[in-house]
């Protein structure tokens, strides 16, 4: 007997289901490009060759595809959705908070549970030290929980089906700053004859500091205490302008720097050059109120 059947078999999802695989699970696999089930119906995996056989054959199907749409793609063919009633669906694709909310309420009018996680992990991390994070109705949630725990660390997020997706944005927001910040960085040092691994090592040694700032951000901006800070606004963005020669001058793209120095020529403008960096989230958005 099929234990859970994973459709989707691209990185991650090869990641997924060759962690239920080494934990000793009865698995079915689906991918739309057959080759890539081979490896896994070599290690005891049952492939057959269509979704719906595949997803026939489990309780729990989890489903890891580029995105909500080509997931929307799959299970709403009309020879799937019958087969959902009564299974527990479990989505590790990313996506935005209000993709994850229309594929609740789609899947739960096939009569199916639904979890929507997010994994915050590469595929080597999946079964060791990937945390994954879950929202969903909590007999949907204890249903996955066995399922979840061998793939990583789970961190429960709700009820709210959107929550895990709306942390996986936030968290995607800070990592489009800093992929983009360490690309030109390396660049930076790189037109000063040091190299990138240098920055590297050295943004390593002070990462115990950048997780303490994220700390203290995030209560900054949840109690709006933006007053008395250690280093100003106003500091941070004038050492920031300075980019914009800096690359100039080396012949790097400007591109980064003058969006940075845009941002925080905005906030000064709008007088917040004497609070906290962070404070510049005050022009990028209302603070609707949120219980704490
Ligand atoms: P990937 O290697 O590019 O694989 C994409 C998968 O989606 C393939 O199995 C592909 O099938 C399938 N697919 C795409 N469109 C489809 C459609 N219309 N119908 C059927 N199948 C379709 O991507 P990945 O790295 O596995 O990522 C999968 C999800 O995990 C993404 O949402 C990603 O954001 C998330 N994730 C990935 C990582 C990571 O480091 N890789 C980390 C965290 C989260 P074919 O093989 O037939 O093309």
């Amino acid at each position: 007997m099929s234990e859970v059947t994973v459709v989707g078999l691209g990185e991650m999802g090869t990641a997924i289901a060759g962690a239920l695989l080494e934990k000793g699970r009865n698995i079915t696999v689906w991918n739309r490009t057959r080759a890539k089930a081979e490896g896994l119906a070599a290690r005891d995996a049952s492939a057959p060759s269509t979704a719906a056989e595949a997803i026939a054959v489990s309780p729990a199907v989890i489903i890891c595809v580029t995105d909500y749409p080509a997931s929307g793609e799959i299970l709403s063919r009309s020879s799937l959705t019958a087969l959902l009633q009564g299974k527990l669906v479990i989505q590790l694709s990313s996506g935005i908070p209000s993709e994850a909310r229309q594929m609740g309420k789609f899947i739960e009018l096939q009569g199916a549970d639904y979890v929507d996680g997010a994994i915050f992990a590469w595929p080597r991390q999946i079964g060791t030290d990937a945390v994954i994070l879950a929202s969903g109705k909590p007999r949907a949630l204890a249903t996955a929980r066995p399922l979840l725990d061998l793939l990583g660390e789970v961190a429960p997020i709700g009820e709210e089906i959107g929550g895990a997706s709306a942390l996986f944005s936030g968290a995607l927001a800070y990592l489009a700053g800093h992929w983009i910040g360490f690309a030109h960085g390396a660049r930076v040092c790189e037109s000063e004859g040091l190299t990138a691994q240098l920055l590297g090592e050295t943004l390593a040694r002070i990462a115990p500091a950048l997780g303490e700032d994220n700390l203290h951000m995030g209560r900054v901006v949840t109690h709006g205490r933006y007053e008395k800070p250690e280093s100003r606004l106003r500091t941070a963005g004038n050492d920031i302008a300075r980019l914009v020669d800096q690359a100039a001058s080396a012949q790097l793209s400007t591109a980064f720097p003058e969006f940075a120095t845009a941002i925080f020529r905005r906030a000064m403008e709008a007088g917040l050059g004497d609070e906290e960096h962070v404070a510049i989230a005050k022009i990028l958005g209302p603070k609707p109120e949120i219980e704490v």
